[in-house]
């Protein structure tokens, strides 16, 4: 533990979730120094969503001895649309949110600066200030899970449009005829490669007996078929699960030359529960066919790497994004 002493100033970040609240205290250097993982309690509202969320906040603070003056900032991650500027979640349906004045209820609470911003966003300026992407000038994260989500750092800003965040990669369309998406479109990239579509596909797998060892770990039940249970059915030599992945990836890198033609960036960011699951058969298959793809003058100026900050990358960027629109 480092010496605690009064003169010593923290940050918080908060990765909030449709189930889950993740509170990160850190030190100076944007180090962790304490967490705590509440619930989130969709029932319950907005004001008691708010409450919780505060008193999660004193909890970890009171934890670890830190008073709320030695706070820099706060810096809140979340999905759902935003108005970046004044700090309100407009809908976070999953709590039951709609125009949430998180700012507000929060600076009130602890008496300093708040930024509330996308989660991705937040991830992949995490990883741009101490993580995968460190010194990049353009960065993209792509993180699937069970959408896919972007973002992208750019000479040290995140890319944003006027009134929320921009970059949905995972709602860049790639079947005309595709599967329907929860944005109301038909063939979105998430809606063909995000992980309820192979995990629907790796049920129907398991059903027709083409993947045995998912069928007697998982069933055919779509909501046990995890990234995690995924990556175990490959590794216990389910061919048709391992195809259904690798067509997946390849397809989240087809979708991706488009933004690399676009933006040229020099690195690109693979994250997210999937990711993390499997991070080998992503990375390969992610950046051979964005390679293949991409405009001859582009193949070589960039890098595909895996994330490094796992959970925390969401808490530590907030907060350190909540430094960066301080100065
Ligand atoms: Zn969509």
């Amino acid at each position: 533990m480092p010496k605690r002493s009064n003169d010593n100033k923290y940050w918080v970040g908060v990765d909030l979730g449709g189930t889950k609240m993740l509170v990160t205290l850190l030190d100076q250097s944007f180090r962790p120094y304490a967490r705590k993982r509440k619930k989130t309690q969709a029932q319950s509202g907005k004001d008691a969503g708010l409450t919780r969320m505060i008193d999660s906040i004193q909890a970890t603070l009171d934890d670890a001895d830190v008073a709320p003056e030695q706070l820099n900032g706060i810096g809140v991650g979340c999905p759902g649309p935003l108005d970046l500027d004044a700090g309100i979640v407009l809908e976070m349906p999953n709590l039951g949110w709609k125009n949430t004045p998180v700012r507000k209820r929060l600076e009130d609470a602890f008496g300093c600066p708040t930024v509330v911003m996308n989660d991705v966003d937040a991830g992949v300026y995490g990883e741009y200030r101490f993580g995968a992407a460190s010194d990049a000038r353009c960065v993209i994260g792509v993180f699937p899970g069970t959408g896919i989500g972007g973002g992208c750092v750019y000479e040290g800003s995140i890319l944003r449009g006027k009134n929320g965040s921009c970059m949905e990669i995972g709602h860049i369309p790639v079947d005309p005829q595709g599967s329907l998406c929860g944005c109301g479109q038909r063939g979105c990239l998430e809606a063909m490669a995000g992980r309820l579509a192979i995990s629907a596909a790796a049920a129907a797998a398991a059903y027709r007996g083409e993947a045995p060892n998912l069928l007697a770990t998982a069933g055919t039940d779509l909501s046990q078929i995890k990234s995690g249970v995924l990556a175990a059915s490959v590794e216990a030599g389910d061919k048709a699960v391992e195809k259904l992945l690798r067509d997946a990836a390849r397809l989240i890198g087809w979708a991706c030359a488009g933004v690399v033609n676009l933006l040229a960036p020099d690195r690109l960011v693979l994250g997210g529960g999937l990711v993390e699951a499997l991070p080998d058969l992503f990375q390969e298959e992610v950046d051979r066919s964005l390679r293949k793809r991409v405009m001859p003058a582009y193949r070589d100026a960039f890098t595909v790497v895996t994330a490094k900050l796992g959970d925390d990358a969401t808490a530590v960027g907030a907060a350190a994004w909540a430094e960066h629109t301080r100065q």
